[in-house]
């Protein structure tokens, strides 16, 4: 008999988790981490004893549920999915490969099922909120953790205008007041590519790709980013993208709906103060 855990990594996570049970049509029983996500080992290990008998674990993708669910997968012997974004059986699953250039119907041999699934892909279903959830408690209050603009952001895979920012930002400092002003103007939450993260402008939790999270807001106005195609397979989704780049023949143009042949130093806070 089939029976669908479903866990949220954050609020915002329950309509999406509430979409995804619909589409594998079971019944989902809805477990919360509340406060911060303990450690990808400590969060794996919290989640292994709520799970068993469950044949199949869902969560919305992210880089922290992908630790943390590759990790309760291999505690569970339990098969892997990652990045569904459709369920043709409750053993079938469609995931994109190769930054999102081929779609693959994978299907898993054995149970339980460990799956991490795109929001975007499926519809928000209120249902969840108030069914016996179950908190797993942990250590640190999220609110506690947060506070000032940062902690009053939309989460990234929830937002419906992102501003995001590349390499160019050059500082932590610089990003957070160019990125971080024009989107809390826009009551938006904010978005980087690997590049700034891998040289420190930007925290690991807001790169947006392949190898991030997969937005998929009204407006994703992208500041300083070349367009690469891992960066790419990760807003394809957006209503409208919006670039602002100096080199006119950026590749991101071609996959923008409005381009600004400018410099983002000046560009962006004038439009910041526009907004
Ligand atoms: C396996 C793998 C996975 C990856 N996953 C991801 C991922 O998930 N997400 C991701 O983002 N990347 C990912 N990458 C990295 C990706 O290939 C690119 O290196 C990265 O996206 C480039 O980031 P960028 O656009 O900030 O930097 P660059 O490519 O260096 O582009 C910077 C851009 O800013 C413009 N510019 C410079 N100065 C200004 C200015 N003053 N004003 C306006 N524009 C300016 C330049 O013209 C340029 O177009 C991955 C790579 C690999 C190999």
């Amino acid at each position: 008999m089939p029976r669908l855990l479903l866990v949220a990594f954050a609020p915002a996570d329950n309509a999406a988790l509430g979409g995804f049970a619909e589409a594998i049509g079971l019944e989902g029983t809805l477990i919360a981490f509340e406060g911060e996500v303990p450690p990808a080992d400590a969060a794996a290990d919290a989640l292994k004893k709520e799970a068993d008998g469950f044949t199949h674990i869902a969560a919305v993708s992210s880089m922290q549920s992908k630790d943390v669910m590759a990790r309760l997968a291999g505690l569970l012997d339990a098969a892997m999915v990652t990045d569904a974004i459709k369920v043709v059986s409750p053993t079938q699953f469609v995931r994109p490969m190769v930054a999102g250039s081929v779609l693959a119907t994978v299907e898993t041999m054995h149970e339980p099922v460990v799956i991490t699934f795109r929001p975007a892909s499926f519809p928000k279903v209120e249902k969840n909120g108030d069914k016996a959830l179950k908190v797993l408690e942990t250590t640190t209050s999220r609110t506690s953790k947060s506070g000032g603009a940062k902690g009053s952001r939309p989460d990234l895979t929830q937002a419906k205008r992102i501003v995001s920012g590349g390499r160019p930002l050059k500082d932590a400092a610089t990003f957070e007041k160019i990125i971080g002003g024009l989107a809390d103007k826009l009551g938006g939450a904010v978005g980087a590519t690997r590049a700034a993260v891998d040289s420190g402008i930007a925290a690991n939790e807001l790169q947006v790709g392949q190898t991030g999270k997969i937005v998929a807001p009204d407006l994703y106005i992208a500041a300083g980013i070349s367009g690469s195609t891992q960066h790419m397979a990760g807003i394809k989704d957006s209503k409208v993208i919006v670039a602002i780049n100096t080199d006119p023949d950026a590749p991101i143009f071609e996959f923008a709906d409005f381009g600004l042949v400018a410099d983002l130093f000046t560009a962006v806070p004038e439009l910041t103060e526009k907004v």
